[in-house]
C-alpha cells in the first residue's frame, strides 16, 4: 500500500511499520525509540531478535544523543560521507533500547542521503531503525515494487524511486579509543575510509571493536539456487550441460564477450553501475522461475570487494 510522506511520518508516530526508500536499498522503518514498533521489525522479516538494527537520524547533531563516544574519527568519518552510505557503529548510551541494539553495547548510526527520507526525518524529528524491507535472508528490495512483493500488499511503502546506490552501506565500527575496523564492505571502500580517518584499521585478531552480528553466510538470496562463476567460459558450459540435461536457466554477465544460449542479463563492466542494478537483475531473473541462475563474478580488485561479498552470500549453498 502506497503511503505520502504526512502518512508515512502518521503511521510512524503511532508505532507502526513503514517502508521507505534510501540511497542504498528499502529499509523497514520504525521508531527507533519504540520496543513495541520495533519489535514488529523482527516479526515482519522474521529476523533472528540478536541482529541489530542501523538507526536512521537526519542530521549529525543527533549522533550525541545515542553514544557516550563520538571519536574524532568517526566524527570526520561522518562529515566526509553522511548524508550517505556509511554505518557507524558506536559506543551506546544505556537508554538506547536494546531491542534496536540487539543486546549489543554499541548501536548502528547513519544519516541517509534520499531526499524523501532526510524529509521524513527532519519533518517527524523521529529517528528510524530501518533494516533492508525483505524477509531475512532474501533478496534487498530496491523499488517499492519489490517490498510489496517480498512483504505483501499491506505494508505501508513510501515510494522514492529506484534506489541509485543499490548495495548496503558500508559499516565501520569505531571504539572509543579511535580504532576502526570494517565491519560490512560497501560502495565506500575500506581505501576511502582509511584516506579520512588516516590510520589503518585494527587489527581484527586483536578484538579491541565489536564484531558484526547478523553477518551471515546464507544472505541476499534469490529463491532459485544460483551458481557463481569466475569466467564466461566456465559459465557457458556449466549451461549446455545444464541445457543437455533437460533444466533451464538464466544468466546474470559482466561486460563483453560470449554469452550462453539462454536468457542472458548483461551489467557494464562498472562497479557503480552493478551495484545500482544487482538486486533489480537478480528480482527479475528469479521471477522467470528457471531450474538455475548462472552469474559470472567481477574480477577480484578492491572496487567490486562489496558486490563480490553480497554475491558470494546469495550464491552460498
Ligand atoms: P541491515 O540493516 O539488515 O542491512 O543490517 C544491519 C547490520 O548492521 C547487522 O546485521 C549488523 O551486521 C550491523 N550492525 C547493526 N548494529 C550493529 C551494532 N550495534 N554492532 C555491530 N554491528 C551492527
Ligand atoms: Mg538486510
Amino acid at each position: 500500500m502506497r503511503v505520502s510522506l504526512e502518512q508515512a511520518i502518521a503511521e510512524l508516530k503511532k508505532g507502526e511499520v513503514v517502508a521507505i526508500p534510501t540511497e542504498t536499498v528499502y529499509g523497514l522503518a520504525a521508531d527507533a525509540t519504540n520496543d513495541d514498533a520495533l519489535k514488529k521489525i523482527f516479526t515482519i522479516k522474521q529476523r533472528p531478535a540478536d541482529h541489530p538494527l542501523i538507526v536512521h537520524i537526519g542530521d549529525i547533531d543527533q549522533v550525541d544523543y545515542w553514544v557516550t563516544a563520538f571519536p574524532d574519527i568517526a566524527v570526520k568519518l561522518a562529515k566526509a560521507f553522511w548524508p550517505g552510505a556509511l554505518t557507524l557503529v558506536l559506543p551506546a548510551k544505556q537508554h538506547v533500547s536494546r531491542v534496536v541494539r540487539g543486546g549489543e553495547s554499541t548501536v548502528a548510526l547513519r544519516v541517509p542521503n534520499h531526499p524523501v527520507t532526510l524529509a521524513l526525518l527532519k519533518q517527524s524529528g523521529l529517528s528510524v531503525a530501518a533494516p533492508s524491507a525483505n524477509l531475512f535472508t532474501q533478496l534487498s528490495p530496491t523499488t517499492a515494487s519489490h517490498v510489496e512483493a517480498g512483504l505483501g500488499e499491506a505494508i505501508p511503502v513510501l515510494d522514492g524511486g529506484a534506489c541509485n546506490i543499490g548495495i548496503e552501506s558500508t559499516i565501520v565500527s569505531v571504539a572509543a579509543n579511535g580504532q576502526w575496523q570494517l565491519l560490512r564492505p560497501g560502495m565506500i571502500s575500506e581505501e576511502d575510509i582509511a584516506k579520512i580517518a588516516n590510520i589503518k584499521p585494527a587489527n581484527v585478531a586483536a578484538q579491541t571493536t565489536p564484531k558484526a552480528p547478523g553477518q551471515h553466510a546464507l544472505h541476499y538470496s534469490p529463491r532459485t539456487s544460483l551458481i557463481l562463476f569466475k569466467d564466461k567460459p566456465a559459465l557457458i558450459k556449466e549451461s549446455e550441460l545444464l541445457i543437455q540435461a533437460g533444466l533451464t536457466c538464466a544468466a546474470l554477465l559482466i561486460g563483453d564477450g560470449d554469452a550462453p544460449n539462454c536468457a542472458v542479463v548483461r551489467l557494464p563492466n562498472q562497479p557503480d553501475k552493478v551495484a545500482e542494478l544487482l538486486y533489480g537483475t537478480l528480482h527479475s531473473l528469479d521471477a522467470m522461475r528457471v531450474d538455475r541462475l548462472l552469474v559470472e563474478l567481477p574480477p577480484s580488485a578492491p572496487a567490486w570487494s562489496a558486490i563480490l561479498d553480497r554475491l558470494n552470500r546469495a550464491g552460498h549453498r
